[in-house]
């Protein structure tokens, strides 16, 4: 450390942080600068360039009233985001069923700082999306890990039971899930449903963040006559837009009323409003690529099977491939090859995400050499 603490060590445990949040490490995901970087499930394609100008066109508009506070209840874009789930799930909601912030990542934290918090608990079945236990301890929800059968599938038995012995106040549930691409079917939604309602009554996330990519439809039309049910979703993955930072969710109107409790007042600013509004007018052009990253997904899996490597069956962007005695050592040996994929911890596996056809291609020569090389 360079300054005026420079005499002194100093570390974050010699601050008064609170206990939950001691020995842990943030959110980390490494980001490296080498040539194919498929590590965070990102569209690789950039936004098209009309739409960049109509994305330069409404900020502008925008900045000329950044004297003033944004939309607080961001009506205009919430509405746009109503029409486009409509259009989508053949499903109709409306601007009452929907709720948006900075990333899912932040509807998320709403839900849990409304309907977790000290004293409660939420589950997740896992390995699953890391930022669910990681919210969970930042707003002092207690989290209960719940298990998975060996093909990570949900084990419904096992689930149903963690539910009733540890009646959590919210239950996670990720289709397709990340980081194993596995897509839970609706029937199962239904039955952790049912068993939360029974146990609690508890709310139940379902988050669909990858669900452009699925083979399967969203499960949003369930929200219908269920609203303890809610459907979280993003622009971050399927939109291209994950700089943006846009997720919403939908639920019963009740669910809108009860985040806006606990939403910082003006959270979504006036930029971000704009941009997701002008991104919101080009969804065709946006979702083009959501065909072809699915073609190369299937690519994916079927020449990493060809090559020898195993899979897990993905609904997403994205491949959970292995198995490896230590998964770590290879990710760094492909690493070495110029290529960056995720090691999200789950021992044996490693994640690729489905990038432009050549950058599969520079990752797919990687782990065949390296097929080669240990064979
Ligand atoms: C990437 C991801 C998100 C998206 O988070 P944003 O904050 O919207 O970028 C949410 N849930 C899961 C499971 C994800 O993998």
């Amino acid at each position: 450390m360079e300054g005026a603490g420079e005499q002194v060590s100093f570390e974050i445990d010699d601050l008064p942080v609170r206990d939950e949040l001691r020995g842990k490490s943030p959110y980390g995901a490494p980001q490296l600068d080498v040539p194919v970087r498929l590590n965070t499930n990102e569209n690789p394609y950039p936004l098209p360039e009309p739409l960049v100008e109509r994305i330069a066109e409404r900020v502008r508009e925008a900045a000329r009233n950044l004297n003033r506070y944004p939309d607080r209840d961001a009506v205009e874009l919430r509405t746009r985001l109503a029409e486009y789930l409509t259009d989508t799930s053949g499903h109709e909601v409306g601007l009452a069923n929907v709720w948006a912030a900075n990333g899912s990542n932040e509807v998320l934290q709403q839900l849990l700082q409304t309907f977790g918090g000290p004293g409660r608990t939420a589950i997740g079945f896992e390995p699953s999306y890391s930022m669910h236990g990681l919210i969970a301890r930042g707003t002092g929800t207690g989290w209960i890990s719940g298990p998975r059968n060996e093909d990570f599938t949900i084990d419904l038995a096992a689930a149903e039971k963690a539910i009733a012995s540890h009646r959590p106040d919210v239950v996670f549930v990720t289709t397709p899930n990340n980081p194993t691409g596995t897509a839970v079917p609706p029937e199962t939604v239904l039955a952790l449903y049912e068993a939360a309602q029974a146990a609690g009554p508890s709310m139940v996330v379902v988050d669909e963040a990858y669900i452009e990519f699925s083979h399967g439809d969203s499960l949003l039309p369930l929200i219908e006559g269920r609203p303890q049910l809610v459907v979280s979703r993003t622009m971050s993955k399927a939109f291209g837009a994950a700089g943006l930072r846009l997720g919403y969710l939908a639920a019963h109107p009740a669910v809108v009323d009860a985040v806006q409790l606990v939403r910082l007042p003006y959270h979504l600013s006036s930029v971000t409003q704009a941009t997701a509004l002008a991104a919101l007018e080009h969804t065709d052009t946006l979702l083009k690529y959501v065909r072809q990253l699915k073609d190369e997904r299937d690519r994916l899996v079927a020449e990493l099977l060809e090559t020898g490597y195993e899979v897990t069956a993905s609904d997403a962007n994205f491949v959970q491939f292995g198995r490896f005695d230590d998964a770590h050592a290879m990710w760094q040996k492909i690493l070495d090859r110029g290529v960056l994929v995720r090691d999200n911890g789950v021992p044996g596996w490693l994640r690729v995400t489905a990038g432009t056809p050549e950058e599969n291609d520079a990752f797919l020569d990687a782990v065949r050499e390296l097929k080669k090389e240990s064979a």
